[in-house]
């Protein structure tokens, strides 16, 4: 996957370009934290681990099958009773699955990962975490001009009165609708999913580029890690001592292969795969656009949006969307690189000269 902010610009890019071809009017900046929150699609409930019950299962649910159902069922929820927050969150969410699908090769083959049976592997703990920030980085500042830090996650997805009650009870039907199978007798299911937005909007506001940066206030909890500790926090924050001359969004365009199937070779880099999402996202952000304009009843589009979206897994996998197990990659130096981030942030703590 990538992480947030790639989710958020790419979801928005489609749709400015869906728009276009649409009479409703996209999500102004009032519903734009819902656009974008929505956006992050099921990674919410990957970080809901916190409060009980949890919702992470649920994460990994959606990632492996069935997002095409689940976008049926949100966008005939949103049809059922419009409403316009929910409604530009259900358009965000939508985009997820063709950015997900995009770039998760990607990562994992520059990434790498741990394989418990292999403890040489250990060192990529956190890698791929720590390349989709650094990816996202990259990104903001080739689309905006900004680092991270000028890119407030909190302000960008938190909408100032909070999620409303009823996007839990909603999306938890969605869910329900989508995945009988497994979810029908949940009876916890709402509130797990209010438990993910309430831990999301705390992992957000802990990550956050615009307050965890090298300030004082947000160096002090560093004080109290060891090296493992610290390279585990790294992970999960945007890079503040640079990337050095390390071509992590493949910029050169050199082949790199498919993680599951080597015989894939691609050689496009980090901001093409985002357009080439973009440009599918746009299309799925179309045909709802013109389902929720045309405001029928379980309409037969549902079908034609479900197909767009398609049920194969959101993480790698083979070329019939089935989920499968990595088998080759070439991970970037990404390790030291979170050792350097974990120094710069101690070095600062303690006070001592930055080096050069
Ligand atoms: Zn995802």
């Amino acid at each position: 996957m990538a992480s947030q902010i790639t989710h958020a610009l790419a979801g928005e890019a489609a749709l400015v370009a869906a728009s276009k071809t649409s009479a409703l009017p996209a999500p102004g900046p009032v519903l734009g934290t819902f656009f974008r929150l929505g956006c992050q699609g099921p990674d919410l409930f990957y970080h809901g681990q916190r409060s009980r019950p949890v919702s992470i299962s649920l994460g990994t649910l959606v990632h492996r099958r069935g997002f095409g159902r689940l976008a049926r069922a949100l966008v005939a929820d949103a049809l059922r009773i419009p409403e316009p927050a929910w409604n530009a969150f259900v358009l965000g969410f939508l985009t997820h699955a063709a950015v997900d699908r995009s770039s998760h090769p990607f990562i994992v083959w520059f990434s790498g990962w741990h394989d418990p049976s292999r403890p040489e592997t250990a060192r990529y703990l956190g890698c791929h975490a720590f390349l989709e920030r650094a990816l996202d980085a990259a990104l903001l500042e080739g689309r905006l001009g900004l680092q991270p830090r000028g890119w407030s996650i909190a302000e960008r997805l938190l909408p100032s009165g909070g999620v409303p009650r009823q996007f839990a009870a909603r999306l938890a039907s969605a869910l329900r609708a989508a995945y009988p199978e497994r979810l029908a007798a949940d009876t916890l299911l709402e509130r797990r999913v209010a438990n993910a937005f309430i831990d999301s909007e705390g992992f957000y506001r802990f990550t956050d580029p615009a307050a965890v940066s090298l300030s004082e206030a947000a160096l002090a909890p560093w004080a109290s890690l060891d090296p493992e500790a610290g390279r585990r926090a790294v992970a999960v924050l945007y890079p503040e001592g640079g990337l050095g001359d390390l071509d992590i969004a493949n910029r050169r365009r050199l082949p790199w292969a498919h993680p599951c199937d080597p015989s894939r070779v691609d050689a496009r880099d980090w901001f093409q795969l985002v357009e080439a999402a973009e440009a599918e996202a746009a299309g799925v952000l179309a045909l709802a656009l013109g389902i929720l304009d045309a405001s029928r009843p379980d309409p037969p589009e549902l079908d034609s949006l479900e197909r767009a979206v398609g049920n194969g897994t959101l993480n790698v996998g083979g070329a019939d969307g089935k989920a499968a197990r990595p088998v080759a990659c070439s991970p970037l130096p990404l390790p030291e690189l979170m050792e350097a981030e974990f120094r710069v942030r101690r070095e600062r703590l303690r006070g001592s000269p930055r080096r050069g």
